[in-house]
């Protein structure tokens, strides 16, 4: 079981370390080439307009969107989850996500007077109690499709109720960073969905 981590942008390190912590293989991915040889990927945190561009300059956008069409399981934390988003609200008129969770992201949501904060989400697949979430410049979820399940909302506060975690099938998408805190759960929960779909390729 290999874990890729995008590597054109972001935070990749700590969702590297994050991932060898739960006794999984990481890799970096920068080119298709090495795209073909992981079976998950994560999207890291970082600025989604670069790693948007980057992403087309270094031919990764039509390989990574095979591979989430064909079933690869892929986690994106905040940069990463808009990404993941099918439609975009605030983004750059050029920028364009890998798409394949049906749901509307808006980035930056959360506005100036909070554009960093740790506020409180619980996460209805993982137990253990609620995260303390760290948000820095991150998007919400609008809206979700009808096969998108939500996951979790924040807390407390003046964003009380916005969903801030989803998944659809075998794609996972948190607008905060787990990989920042220590908290190794989300990064469990993920090496388990993609230990999950080995197997049923393999079967
Ligand atoms: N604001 C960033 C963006 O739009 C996301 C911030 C993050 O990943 N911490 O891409």
């Amino acid at each position: 079981m290999i874990i890729g981590v995008l590597a054109l942008q972001g935070d990749t390190r700590e969702h590297l370390h994050a991932v060898a912590a739960c006794d999984a293989i990481g890799r970096p991915v920068r080119r298709p080439e090495e795209l073909d040889s992981v079976d998950a990927l994560i999207i890291p945190g970082g600025e989604s307009t670069t790693m948007s561009k980057l992403a087309v300059e270094f031919g990764m956008m039509e390989p990574v969107r095979k591979r989430i069409a064909g079933g690869m399981p892929v986690y994106g934390s905040c940069a990463g989850m808009i990404m993941l988003a099918s439609s975009l609200l605030d983004a750059r008129p050029d920028q364009v996500p890998f798409g394949g969770i049906d749901m509307t992201v808006r980035r930056n949501a959360f506005g100036r007077q909070v554009d960093s904060f740790e506020g409180s989400v619980d996460i209805s697949d993982i137990e253990g109690g609620p995260f303390s979430a760290v948000f820095i410049r991150a998007p919400w979820v609008e809206s979700v499709g009808d096969d998108v399940r939500v996951l979790g909302r924040v807390k407390d506060g003046p964003a009380a109720g916005r969903i801030v975690a989803v998944r659809q099938q075998h794609l996972l998408a948190t607008a905060f960073h787990p990989e920042l805190t220590g908290d190794l759960r989300v990064h469990r929960y993920f090496v388990e969905m993609a230990r999950e779909a080995g197997q049923t390729t393999e079967g």
